[in-house]
C-alpha cells in the first residue's frame, strides 16, 4: 500500500502558496501490523498551521522542512495489534496531511457511533469547539445580560462562541467578512446581530450593534477590527485573546491597537492555548455535546474533497473563502 503525504517544501515568506508544499508517496510496511494502522477519512485545516510553517518563536515546535504537515484527523482503523482498537473503529487523532497513520494508539480517541456527521468531531466537538468553550467560559466569564462580541464569527471557533454566549443569556454580536456570512450568523446561528468589517460603515455599525458597550471581546483576528472594538469596551471588560489571523501572513510587525483603552478601562486581556486546558475536555464534551444534541448549537463544515487539494484549501482560511470549519475528505466514510 502506498501512503500519500504532503510535506512542507519550504518556509514561506508572507502568504504561503501551493509551492510551499509537496506531495510525496511512501510505501507502508508489508506484513502484520505492529500498532494501530488507520486510513484518514477527514483532515482538519486550521489557521495555526501557518504558524507551524514558520520557525519564528512560538508556543509549539514548527514543522521541519521536508516533514509531513501536522493536523487533527478522523480515521478508520484498518488493522490493529492493540486490543483496545479493532478494524472498523472510528478514531480521532493527529495524523497530519496523509492517507494513513500508524502508531501504538496511545493518543487515539475512539468515536462512538452517533447521529452527528464525522466532521463535527473536528469542528464543534473538536479542538475549535473546545477553544470556544474554554476561552469564553473560563476566560471571558460571561454573565447574564452582558454583551459578547466575537470576530471571525461564522468560523469554527467564533460560531460556537456566540452560540454559547446566547445560552449564557448574553447579547451576541458577531463580526464577519461579508454580508452573506453575517446573515448566516444572525439567521442560522441566532446571534443578535453581525456586522461586516469590510463595510465602509463598520465602526458605526459596531457602535449601533453594541448600545451598552462591550463586556467581552473574543479576539480571533486582531488588526483593524481590534482597533475598532477596543474603543467600545466597558469598565471591567474581558478579552480572551484567542487568535490574530489578520497578522499571520504579515512580514513586518503590524502597528498594534491603542492599548491605552485597555488600561483606562481596567480590561483584562489573557492569551490562551487550548492544548493547555485538557482538564476541561470532559466538561466541554458533556456541555457542548448536549447542546448540539438538543439543537441549541448549530455547526457548519466546509468540506473539500481530496488530500491533494489540502495545500490550496488551507489558503482559503486567509481569504475568508472557507465558510464554516474547513475539513478535507481524504477518503470515503464507507470505503
Ligand atoms: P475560521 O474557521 O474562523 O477561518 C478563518 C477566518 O478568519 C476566515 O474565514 C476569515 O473570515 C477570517 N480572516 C482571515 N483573514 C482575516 C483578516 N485579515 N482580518 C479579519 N478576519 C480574517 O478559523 P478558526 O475558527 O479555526 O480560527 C479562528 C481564530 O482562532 C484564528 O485566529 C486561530 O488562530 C485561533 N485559534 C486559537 C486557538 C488557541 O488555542 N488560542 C485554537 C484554535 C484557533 P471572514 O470572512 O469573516 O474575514
Amino acid at each position: 500500500m502506498i501512503n500519500r503525504h504532503i510535506v512542507l517544501r519550504e518556509r514561506p515568506e508572507g502568504r504561503p502558496t501551493a509551492h510551499s508544499f509537496e506531495l510525496k508517496t511512501t510505501p507502508l510496511p508489508e506484513g502484520p501490523v505492529d500498532g494501530v494502522l488507520r486510513r484518514t477519512i477527514y483532515l482538519s485545516l486550521d489557521p495555526y498551521m501557518r504558524g507551524r510553517m514558520s520557525d519564528a518563536e512560538s508556543y509549539a515546535t514548527p514543522v521541519s522542512v521536508g516533514q509531513t504537515m501536522v493536523g487533527h484527523t478522523i480515521s478508520r482503523v484498518i488493522a490493529s495489534s492493540n486490543p483496545a482498537f479493532a478494524p472498523g473503529d472510528i478514531v480521532s487523532g493527529y495524523d497530519g496531511w496523509q492517507d494513513y497513520g500508524l502508531s501504538n494508539g496511545s493518543t487515539l480517541r475512539k468515536i462512538a457511533p452517533s447521529r452527528l456527521p464525522l466532521p463535527a468531531y473536528l469542528s464543534v466537538l473538536g479542538m475549535p469547539g473546545m477553544t470556544a468553550y474554554v476561552g469564553l467560559i473560563d476566560i471571558g466569564q460571561p454573565k447574564n445580560g452582558e454583551t459578547v462580541v466575537v470576530s471571525a464569527a461564522s468560523g469554527a471557533v467564533g460560531s460556537v462562541v456566540g452560540q454559547i454566549a446566547k445560552i449564557k443569556g448574553c447579547r451576541a454580536v458577531g463580526i464577519a467578512g461579508s454580508r452573506e456570512k453575517c446573515e448566516y450568523v444572525e439567521r442560522q446561528l441566532g446571534f443578535d446581530v453581525c456586522v461586516d468589517y469590510k463595510s465602509p460603515t463598520f465602526r458605526d455599525d459596531l457602535a449601533a450593534a453594541c448600545p451598552d458597550g462591550i463586556d467581552i471581546y473574543f479576539e480571533n483576528v486582531g488588526g483593524d477590527v481590534f482597533k475598532a472594538v477596543v474603543r467600545k469596551l466597558n469598565v471591567g471588560a474581558r478579552i480572551p485573546l484567542c487568535g490574530l489571523i489578520a497578522d499571520y501572513n504579515e512580514t513586518e510587525l503590524p502597528k498594534g491597537p491603542n492599548l491605552r483603552f485597555l488600561l483606562v478601562k481596567r480590561a483584562m486581556i489573557r492569551g490562551f492555548i487550548v492544548s493547555e486546558h485538557a482538564d476541561r475536555q470532559p466538561a466541554f464534551l458533556r456541555d457542548v455535546g448536549a447542546w448540539v444534541a438538543e439543537g441549541r448549537i448549530k455547526h457548519r463544515e466546509d468540506i473539500v474533497d481530496g488530500l491533494e487539494h489540502a495545500p490550496t484549501a488551507l489558503l482559503r482560511l486567509f481569504d475568508g473563502h472557507n465558510f464554516g470549519k474547513l475539513v478535507v475528505r481524504v477518503s470515503a466514510e464507507n470505503a
